[in-house]
């Protein structure tokens, strides 16, 4: 009987796991379950497994069993505390030589994506990045399913399915956001399997000298839950002063299209779309913004999305839940004339 395995690298940073690992487990569940029948009628296994490198990091496999993996394989040692490429790679690469995993998730994030590269590489194989759907169908060579790993090309005007038919394992990367998080289960159980890390410091290509922590106050966009954003329809720097007004009275925070990025309007790190960040918060006001397949493809898993343009053939109205045909400088200071009085009203009436 052999085990076919879906692994998860559950990325965690001083003992705080990227809410992507989860996103991808409940991915990495539901491709398990698709082969399944097919698995079970050849006799064999079907397994979920995340991959856990750090230290002092074992409590954080039982979160992963909550999350629906079955295994965890565990390398805790003082080295790998940080991440480094070297170490996570060379390690990583190991266990999977070792336990040949079918399929294997990371998340896309800056760290994942610097991991992801290098393990794809040293094990010889093919990986699929930022892929925006996941699924096991049919290969072309044979019976067994294969991962389906779709993703937008060629500037988002072509959505490929691509397939690594031969090397194992199949190796996608996701973005955060793009699958939600799947509900944890109490009591989930597991085993956790662990393993000797291999690389010793000398041999690990790199110090860690000092850590130097990035703008923490810098905008969050990817877990927001409320996203009010602008596109060139705001007309300028001070549009996006409005915006602000807006998202402060909603408790969210600002988003931007490329155009006004481009423009120098509003720094990168506001930026939603495929060449931002994907972003599926429960609320996305969208002003002043066309609608683009590549802006739309970094929002359109949000909740509720409700579209400000003038132009009533703007595509963003093809995805919003509600639209509102008008210029921002009216709706917008409207909204915040309401829903200040709203708010007013509510005060006074706890009085
Ligand atoms: P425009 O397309 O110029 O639209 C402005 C809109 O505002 C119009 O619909 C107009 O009717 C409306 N408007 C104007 N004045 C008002 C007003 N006073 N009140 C109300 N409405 C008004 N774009 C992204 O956003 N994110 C990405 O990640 C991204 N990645 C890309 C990657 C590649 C490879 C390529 C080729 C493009 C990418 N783009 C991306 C760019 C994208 O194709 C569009 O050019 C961009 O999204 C347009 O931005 P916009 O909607 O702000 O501007």
């Amino acid at each position: 009987m052999t085990t076919r395995r879906f692994w998860v690298f559950i990325e965690q940073e001083e003992g705080e796991v990227h809410p992507v690992s989860w996103e991808l487990m409940g991915v990495a569940c539901e491709l398990a379950g698709q082969v399944k029948d097919e698995a079970l009628a050849a006799g064999d296994d079907v397994s979920v497994e995340g991959v856990l490198l750090g230290s002092g990091v074992e409590a954080l496999a039982q979160e992963a069993f909550r999350f629906g993996a079955d295994r965890v394989y565990l390398l805790d040692s003082p080295e790998l505390k940080y991440y480094r490429n070297r170490p996570y790679y060379l390690n990583i690469t190991s266990l999977a030589e070792k336990y040949t995993p079918e399929v294997f998730l990371i998340g896309a994030t800056t760290l994942g994506r610097d991991l992801a590269g290098s393990v794809a590489t040293s094990l010889h194989t093919g990986l699929t990045a930022d892929c925006t759907q996941l699924a096991m169908g049919a290969g072309r060579n044979g019976p067994e399913k294969l991962l389906m790993s779709t993703r937008p090309a060629f500037g988002g005007n072509v959505i490929a399915t691509i397939l690594c038919q031969k090397q194992r394992p199949q190796m996608a990367s996701v973005r955060p956001r793009v699958f939600p998080v799947p509900e944890p289960k109490a009591g989930g159980q597991g085993e956790i399997v662990r393993e000797i890390p291999g690389v010793s410091e000398e041999n690990a290509g790199a110090q860690i000298l000092e850590l130097i922590r990035g703008n923490a106050a810098g905008v969050k966009l990817e877990y927001a839950d409320v996203i009010v954003a602008g596109g060139r329809g705001v007309g300028g720097p001070g549009g996006f002063k409005l915006l602000e007004e807006l998202a402060d009275e909603l408790g969210g925070v600002v988003g931007a299209s490329r155009g006004c990025v481009d423009a120098g309007w509003i720094e990168y790190d506001h930026q939603v779309g495929q060449t931002g960040q994907t972003v599926r918060p429960k609320l996305y006001i969208a002003a002043g913004i066309s609608g683009a397949i590549q802006h739309k493809v970094g929002m359109q898993a949000s909740d509720f999305i409700l579209a400000i343009n003038r132009d009533p053939q703007a595509p963003i109205f093809e995805v919003a839940d509600l639209g509102i045909v008008g210029d921002v400088n009216e709706v917008i200071p409207n909204m915040l004339q309401q829903i200040r009085a709203m708010k007013e009203a509510y005060r006074e009436s706890r009085n």
